[in-house]
């Protein structure tokens, strides 16, 4: 019998034939999509044509066909419906594809072909998306080391091989750290407390075995202690223990191995050919080099700072008044922030939620896509990987534009969290594939016979991971390489993000925000507060995320220091740090930055977005409409259909006319009074 994962997709759609596949397919499927993706690749390597654009660039194109079919179904079925079969085969194909893609970038052979290519681009005719597919296939194989001699490429390997030891001990030490911890809570110790911080507390003190209640590490319990105790002797011995992860003195402390991490990735990047880690790192992305990062966070750090020093004076009149004397220190803010909080933006939530239906939701993301694109969406009656999942056609002008999959319900087969996946990705290359998108969501399923209703954080993730969606469904190019949301890290959240602002206008939230059973619009009032509380506290918490930023900045743009805490503690001193706030993350616990790679040299990424999605929202603004229509003309044809075919800071300059300011995100987190001289 055929595995209907070799076979091609005949039904609606091209759609995967759920209802035929067993998790038993994948394996063989996998074994058999690997050899021949091998095979292809060795003939492309092998072939005695001289390389051509068509025989080397769009052969590899086409050569992970049925790789890529196979990895769309059980990617995502690994995680939004996983079993202990799809579990133990996700750890069994992780080093096999690891070993295959090395196996590629390392192949001399093809790398001689495309470096031939490379060198003679002028000459070959290339259309543009077709010298920029070149020009990152090229710069893939030279950044992953294709280019290096034969004693560059072992001492590369040998480099890399202790990278992931260090970096899976620094993880592992940082979890031992926060499992040892433990402060028994006495009944009196549980005063001022909500409800649901006692529970985790006695959650927490079960776990470990003990009776009563207990304060643990894990940031779900520290933080709402931290938030609500009244206890400032407990705060402060809590807050001592939680900023001291990693930095214990005995066998798990991470200083020797953070100041060994930085020292290989210098290394690493020297080998390359680059000045620095962070000049390796900040190549491909939209920021490019280190001092456009290191502009942009310091154009946003003075009026952080001067925002949270204000609230750092209201805070401490609020602890004087309380009777306690001298500073604030950095274990009473969030407790008089969080009282601060409630005496001016308390919200209701159990008022607020019987206007976020989950239904009307989806419509308020539809209503606004059409608004926008003139895209339609039609249920479909389809059966899907699970009965919870629903799907739309979505056309413009009677014209198939793609397949739209809704899975938001949380149950105990998925993953936590929310992430928007294609299981098919746009292309033309070998005939027209319009791309099967689906957004998955972890939001609490109503009781029978209820509605769904979803917080306001729930619905700005719907948004979110719809806006996501439109840059895989409006995505337009010949070649899968860049189309969709193949782009550089920190430009990929900005169409996500900019779509969560339509959420905020009032037209919308008119129309679509309405109560579940009287059909009433959310009263003005509450509409205005909820809005106005997105900017509360911001002082502290740009100032915490950008010190984190500036450090991790400074540990990979230069020479890597063989003291990173002393690094660390001069760039606070520049900086002139608030007295009573911390580094969001210090360095021997930073785990974006050294348990792995993901966010070295680009924990900057997340205001990078930020300061983006609100330049490119207030385009509409200005236009005096959200809904323009020659904005929105300009947001599809340069950023949602486009992918990667340019550079990013020059899509982005192709839809705005120049690059993002900074201030739309100041006023967005309500730091613009601050950036402005208040006093004469
Ligand atoms: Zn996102």
């Amino acid at each position: 019998m055929t595995n209907p994962l070799l076979a091609p997709f005949t039904g609606p759609f091209a759609l995967p034939p759920f209802a035929r596949i067993g998790d038993e397919d994948f394996a063989p499927a996998f074994e058999a999509a690997l050899a021949e993706a091998r095979g292809h690749v060795a003939a492309i390597a092998a072939d005695p044509e001289p390389p051509s654009f068509a025989n080397t660039i769009e052969a590899l194109e086409l050569a992970e066909e049925t790789l890529t079919r196979v990895g769309g179904v059980f990617w995502n079925l690994a995680g939004a419906d996983s079993t202990a079969a799809r579990q133990a085969l996700e750890r069994d194909l992780a080093p096999k594809l690891a070993a295959y893609s090395s196996e590629v970038t390392m192949n001399a052979g093809l790398f001689a072909r495309i470096e031939a290519l490379w060198q003679g681009r002028d000459g070959l005719g290339l259309t543009p998306e077709q010298a920029r597919v070149l020009e990152l296939y090229q710069r893939m194989f030279v950044r992953a080391g294709a280019a290096l001699d034969e004693a560059g490429r072992k001492r590369m390997a040998a480099v890399k091989e202790r990278l992931a030891v260090l970096s899976t001990a620094f993880s592992q030490n940082l979890l031992a750290d926060e499992r040892d911890w433990v402060m028994a809570l006495d009944p009196a110790d549980l005063a001022g407390l909500p409800g649901f911080v006692v529970a985790a507390a006695r959650a927490a003190a079960e776990e470990r075995g003990m009776d009563g209640h207990a304060l643990t590490l894990n940031r779900s319990v520290v933080v709402p202690f931290l938030q609500f105790s009244p206890r400032r002797d407990l705060r402060e011995k809590a807050y001592g223990a939680w900023v001291a992860r990693g930095a214990g003195g005995g066998a798990t402390d991470n200083r020797a191995i953070a100041a060994e991490i930085l020292k290989l990735r210098e290394e690493r990047a020297r080998l390359l050919g680059y000045e620095s880690f962070a000049a390796f790192k900040l190549e491909p992305e939209m920021a490019k080099t280190p001092a456009h990062v290191r502009d942009l966070l310091m154009r946003v750090w003075e009026p952080a700072r001067a925002k949270a020093l204000a609230d750092a004076a209201v805070l401490t009149g609020m602890m004087h008044r309380d009777g306690i004397n001298g500073d604030l220190e950095p274990w009473d803010w969030r407790y008089y922030s969080e009282r601060r909080r409630r005496a001016e933006h308390d919200l209701d939530e159990a008022a607020l939620k019987p206007y976020f239906g989950l239904e009307a939701m989806i419509g308020a993301a539809f209503d606004t896509a059409h608004r926008l694109f003139a895209l339609e969406f039609r249920p479909l009656d389809l059966p899907l990987y699970h009965p919870d999942v629903r799907a739309w056609e979505v056309t413009r002008n009677g014209r198939h534009i793609a397949v739209f999959l809704g899975d938001w319900f949380a149950r105990a087969s998925k993953r936590s969290g929310a992430w928007c996946s294609a299981m098919r990705e746009q292309r033309r290359l070998g005939g027209e594939q319009r791309p099967v998108v689906v957004n998955v969501c972890n939001f609490a399923r109503p009781a029978e016979g209820e509605p769904a209703l979803l917080s306001w954080d729930d619905a700005r993730t719907l948004f979110h991971e719809f806006g996501h969606a439109l840059h895989q469904m409006l995505s337009d190019l010949t070649y899968s390489f860049i189309s969709g949301t193949s782009v550089a890290r920190d430009f990929v959240e900005l169409p996500s993000q900019l779509y969560e602002h339509w959420l905020e206008v009032p037209e919308v939230l008119d129309a679509h925000a309405r109560h579940v059973v009287t059909g009433a619009p959310m009263p003005a009032a509450l509409r205005d507060r909820l809005i106005a509380a997105r900017t509360y506290d911001q002082g502290f918490a740009t100032v915490e995320y950008l010190a984190s930023a500036l450090v991790d900045l400074a540990f990979h743009d230069g020479p890597a220091p063989a003291d990173p805490m002393a690094v660390q503690a001069a760039v606070l001193e520049r900086l002139g740090m608030p007295h009573a706030i911390r580094m969001r993350h210090a360095t021997p616990h930073f785990a974006h930055v050294f348990a792995g790679d993901g966010y070295s040299a680009g924990y900057y990424s997340y205001m990078w977005s930020e300061v983006m999605d609100a330049d490119a929202f207030d385009a509409f603004l200005e236009a005096g409409d959200p809904f323009d229509a020659e904005t929105a003309g300009r947001l599809e044809r340069h950023i949602l259909s486009a992918g990667g075919s340019q550079e990013a800071d020059r899509l982005y300059t192709a839809f705005r006319g120049r690059m993002p300011g900074v201030e739309p995100m100041l006023r967005g987190r309500g730091l613009l009074e601050a950036a402005r001289p208040s006093a004469v």
